[in-house]
């Protein structure tokens, strides 16, 4: 039997495994409960486990082989899940609906978890054929907490005993997409993103006589306006970027002028020629603006995701499995990257690899219109499970027997 027929025939456990961590939902890089249900669906294989210090992360390593040992010296492949989720309250209604109050899997990644124990699995039956080895990636933290870059930093790409010579990751999406269709596109894939904090510093008083003060507030708002005019005006309409600002804080009540106004704002770029050209132009806008008022500011760019960047030969690759597993219909290129971030954009900066959107739409709603990543009523169909796990089983498959 073929890797698809395997997984359709391990389908009602990974909807029992992702319905359970979607039921018990953890945030950040700290997941107990989902790092043990990971531990118990891997239990048994053969696989070299590891656990994270700094984050409960699985790293599990199948190396091929009749003896696990045989393929010592081949290449190595690395397939990321991420496990973590959002703090969204639920308004799904479904039977399997989170039970932690406030936390939910908006983003799928419960899906990502089962699919990728699911790719475990597929594997380990077939470790006599593998030519080389197979590190699972079982990540924490994707959403804002780099769990990616922690896990890198304790050894995960060196988990093999060798770099691997390619990564990949699976992405589902409640809407946009058909269940089942995989889409990707080589080059810039997601874009980078970062928080800009920026405080104007003023000195408060009487708001019958702003003269006596330094009011911060007026700076501050031409600051969120001008951050839109700069965006028009300094950046190439081919090379975009976004820039909202999402919190804005200033003052108590309306007849005190505050010391301070404080906005935080979110900002996402597709090359490193844009990323640096914002840290440069949006400093730089900030102290124009505060000094022409005679205030002083603060404005920092704060740790972010880098451009998420698909390696062309292993887009080309992936895709082509994909289509030749999924069927030609569903596999379809995608045309811009999308304004989303990942963190997998740390393992892609070391290793060459692919980043797939993989459609989880459920049956009766439109993709068009169905609600979306990180909606609280975001559903994501347990039909596509099982493609998914033979999607990440096949990737590592053909690209060790490539290799
Ligand atoms: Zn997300
Ligand atoms: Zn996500």
């Amino acid at each position: 039997m073929g890797v698809r027929d395997d997984a359709e025939a391990i389908a009602p456990e990974l909807v029992a495994l992702r319905r359970a961590i979607h039921r018990e939902p953890e945030i950040g890089l700290d997941l107990p409960g989902t790092q043990r249900k990971v531990l118990a669906a891997l239990d048994g294989l053969p696989l070299e486990i590891s656990l994270g210090t700094a984050l409960s992360s699985v790293t599990a390593v199948l190396r091929g082989g009749a003896s696990g040992a045989d393929a010592q010296g081949g290449p190595v492949v690395l397939l990321r899940g991420d496990m973590d989720a959002l703090p969204v309250t639920e308004r799904t209604g479904l039977d399997y609906a989170s039970q932690a109050e406030g936390v939910m899997h908006a983003c799928g990644h419960d899906l990502h978890t089962a699919m990728l124990a699911g790719a475990a699995r597929l594997l380990a039956a077939r470790q006599r054929e593998l030519p080389g080895a197979v590190v699972f990636m079982f990540q924490p933290g994707e959403e804002g907490h780099a769990g990616a870059r922690h896990m890198i930093a304790e050894g995960v790409l060196d988990a093999a005993g060798q770099r691997p010579a390619a990564a990949y990751a699976l992405h589902v999406a409640s809407a946009d997409w058909p269940a089942g269709v995989c889409s990707t596109r080589p080059g810039p894939m997601l874009a980078a993103a970062e928080v800009l904090a920026v405080t104007v510093h003023g000195h408060g008083g009487h708001g019958s006589e702003p003269h006596h003060a330094a009011d911060p507030i007026p700076a501050a708002c031409e600051m969120v306006t001008a951050l839109q005019t700069l965006v028009t005006r300094k950046f190439d309409v081919f090379d975009p970027v976004v820039i909202t600002v999402g919190s804005f804080h200033a003052g108590t009540t309306d007849n005190v002028i505050p010391d301070d106004a404080a906005f935080l704002a979110t900002v996402r770029s597709f090359s490193p020629r844009a990323r640096d050209r914002l840290h440069t132009s949006v400093i730089a806008l900030a102290e124009g603006i505060a000094s022409a008022h005679g205030l002083t500011v603060s404005a920092e760019f704060r740790d972010g995701y880098p451009v998420t960047v698909n390696d062309e030969a292993e887009t080309r690759f992936a895709a082509r499995v994909a289509a030749d597993l999924l069927g030609e219909e569903c596999c379809v290129p995608q045309l811009n990257p999308m304004t989303g971030a990942e963190d997998f954009s740390f393992v892609l900066e070391q290793v060459p690899g692919a980043f797939l959107m993989l459609g989880a739409c459920p049956p009766g709603a439109d993709p068009a219109t169905a609600p979306n990543n990180h909606a609280p009523d975001a559903v994501f169909d347990d039909s596509v499970l099982a493609a998914g796990a033979a999607l990440y089983a096949e990737l590592a498959l053909r690209r060790l027997a490539r290799s």
